[in-house]
């Protein structure tokens, strides 16, 4: 594949006498004229890996298009065809901009539906698009509340869950526990 170019390389080596020129100025500015080219060449294949490298996520790719520059010139030229029109940070910077643009309208009050990705309100008890149960209504109020609230946030209405299941009084007896010994009185069988 990269015949043509080891073919410059090659014509870069011979002296240019071979073409039957023997000024020695004439030679030396045609050597000159194919080292500038060859230059020229290399630096090419190597923009276009730098090029490709910010376009083009798939290693395979880059190197594709690597391989496709050391065709001397004609390969640049296809590569700048066909090359993906955007830097790879240009669709990651876009990306982060739609996230950030759908946290504002969540926090607006509008957010997608869990199940179909249709833009429901906040305060939907159901999808109006895909029927599904959102949110389940305060049995007093009737305000739209998680399924892991403990109580109502809005009337302070008790959803059933037993606040004793929690933790937090037996750690503190078990805190306790060193003072309640000692202040505790001693056993029946030793009075
Ligand atoms: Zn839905
Ligand atoms: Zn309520």
């Amino acid at each position: 594949m990269a015949v043509p170019g080891l073919y410059t390389l090659f014509i870069m080596m011979v002296p240019a006498g071979i073409f039957g020129i023997h000024n020695h100025t004439a030679n030396l500015a045609i050597d000159a004229a194919l080292v500038v080219l060859g230059i020229i060449w290399l630096s090419l294949v190597y923009w276009t890996f730098a090029d490709a490298r910010r376009r083009i996520g798939d290693r395979v790719l880059v190197a594709c298009a690597v391989v496709t520059a050391f065709f001397p010139f004609l390969g640049t030229i296809i590569y700048m065809i066909v090359r993906p029109p955007e830097y790879l940070d240009d669709v990651r910077e876009r990306e982060l901009e739609i996230q950030a643009a759908e946290a504002r309208l969540s926090q607006i009050g509008m957010h997608t539906c869990p199940y179909c990705d249709q833009q429901v309100e906040r305060d939907f008890l159901r999808c109006p698009h895909c029927l599904r149960k959102l949110k389940e209504p305060c049995s007093s109020c009737g305000k739209p509340l998680a399924g892991d609230w403990k109580i109502c946030p809005y009337c302070e209405h008790d959803r059933g869950f037993d606040p004793t299941v929690t933790s937090p009084p037996r750690r503190r007896r078990t805190r306790r526990d060193p003072q309640e010994t000692m202040v505790a009185p001693p056993p029946p069988d030793m009075i």
